[in-house]
């Protein structure tokens, strides 16, 4: 199983709703995905086009969509 599909079912898990978020930098996709995995959060982009699938992790929900927020 590769990191995306782990994240998918992570995301069943997830809080909702999403907070207010940036499109992905690479595909412009909407919405990114969020997702609790072992303890930490993750917010990447599920598109099956993505060159990219870029992902970022927070200690948090917030922290993780803060975080992709800034593209850091
Ligand atoms: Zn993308």
């Amino acid at each position: 199983m590769n990191m995306l599909e782990v994240i998918r079912q992570g995301a069943h898990t997830a809080q909702r709703p999403r907070p207010k978020h940036l499109p992905c930098p690479f595909c412009g996709d909407d919405p990114p995905l969020a997702a609790e995995i072992a303890g930490h959060f993750v917010v990447a982009c599920e598109n099956d086009d993505c060159a990219a699938n870029p992902q970022v992790a927070g200690l948090s929900l917030a922290q993780a969509w803060e975080r992709w927020n800034r593209r850091a």
